[in-house]
């Protein structure tokens, strides 16, 4: 089964750590762009019939920005185009600041059956601080409109003057308002966005600190009945992110929209980041597609080992060795060599010790090797 990503690059503003493809000031040209998905769409459908596609997930930006009538389109056209499997996932990424009663009945009308929830931090400094166009009562009002459903929340670690229990409160809404799945992440402050300076000013928690609250949130996010999956994903039983999953199983995936990334039949293909010329392509008909590349044997293996072992799951040794006709010991003999007493080996699957899981960058750049 493989997954759809559809792209919606705007936002109402610009968040001070944000470094992905999204446009504040292009507003204007939402309807325009969500047509040349829909004709992305059917160009793609051509080349990709027979696949049973189980999992659909509208990211950004702000999916949530653009009039909800826009995703029904597309949903109805994926529908048309492509074929879903019987009970597919389909998530939709939301800002606190940006939903209503229709848009989430319109949702619902689309298929739409799974929430992402950007929350951040409960907060509101932090919020403002961080650019964030919401308050937590908008995540509050947000979420009693999701009541019953299967909502995620998005958590940040790493914020400027962050405490313990901030990150305490943060959870304690997360959990109380029915979050199904919590992600929690830790900032990354990318060169080039606003936060970076804070971070060269020596502002932001530095790693130990990071680590402590990191630490701190897994042992209560624990207590409130929510399981680790991957180092940054936390779920009641049952709720893992069917997309997520695909991604670190090493499934076929198509990425519709402005820079979306795909990988079929054992290719990559990136789009251009770029909106105009994005628009410009799909309405002279050529994918905008900026990068293309099949994945070599030695990097198909390598992603093998680095995704399975992101998650509590691992990978499986026998179907590595099924799909591949070697043993990944033998593969990667100096790697585990230095990383066994780290890695958990039972049954047919291998994962990292879950003490170690947070440190996990350190032990998959000996397999990059
Ligand atoms: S809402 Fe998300 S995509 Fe938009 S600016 Fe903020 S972090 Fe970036």
């Amino acid at each position: 089964m493989a997954g759809i990503y559809i792209h919606v690059p705007f936002c109402k503003h610009k968040c001070t750590y944000c470094d992905f493809v999204s446009f504040p000031n292009r507003m204007d040209v939402a309807e325009a762009y969500m047509a040349c998905v829909l004709k992305e769409l059917e160009m793609r459908g051509k080349e990709l019939e027979g696949r049973t596609f189980d999992t659909v997930y509208f990211g950004g930006g702000t999916p949530s920005i653009v009039d909800p009538k826009y995703i029904y389109a597309v949903m109805r056209q994926i529908k048309k185009v492509f074929t879903l499997s019987a009970r597919p996932e389909v998530t939709i990424e939301m800002n606190p600041g940006t939903v209503s009663e229709q848009k989430i009945a319109m949702y619902k009308r689309a298929g739409i059956n799974r929430f992402s929830i950007g929350l951040q931090t409960a907060i509101d400094e932090q919020l403002a601080d961080l650019g964030r166009i919401h308050t937590v009562r908008d995540y509050l009002y947000c979420t009693s409109l999701l009541k019953g459903e299967n909502f995620s929340a998005d958590i940040m670690l790493g914020i400027k003057n962050q405490t313990q229990e901030d990150v305490r409160k943060t959870i304690e809404i997360a959990a109380g308002s029915g979050a199904k799945h919590i992600s929690m992440y830790a900032l990354t402050p990318e060169d080039g966005t606003p936060i970076y300076t804070d971070y060269l000013n020596g502002e932001l928690p530095d790693g130990d600190e990071v680590a402590a609250l990191y630490d701190f949130g897994c042992n209560l996010l624990k207590e409130k009945g929510y399981h680790r999956y991957e180092v940054s994903n936390f779920c009641k039983k049952g709720f893992e992110s069917r997309h997520n999953l695909n991604y670190w199983r090493r499934g076929e995936y198509v990425g519709v929209g402005v820079s979306a990334s795909s990988f079929m039949s054992g290719r990559r293909l990136l789009n251009t980041a770029n909106l105009d010329e994005y628009m410009k392509c799909i309405l002279s008909g050529f994918f905008p597609v900026i990068d293309s590349e099949e994945v070599s044997v030695q990097d198909a293996k390598f992603e093998t080992v680095m995704l399975g072992l992101r998650t509590v799951y691992g990978f499986s040794p026998s179907e590595y060795q099924k799909t591949f006709g070697t043993d990944w010991k033998e593969d990667f003999a100096a790697a585990y060599k230095k990383t066994r007493q780290y890695l958990v080996e039972e049954g047919d699957s291998v994962r990292i010790k879950d003490e170690y899981l947070y440190v996990q960058n350190m032990i998959l750049s000996e397999y990059a090797q």
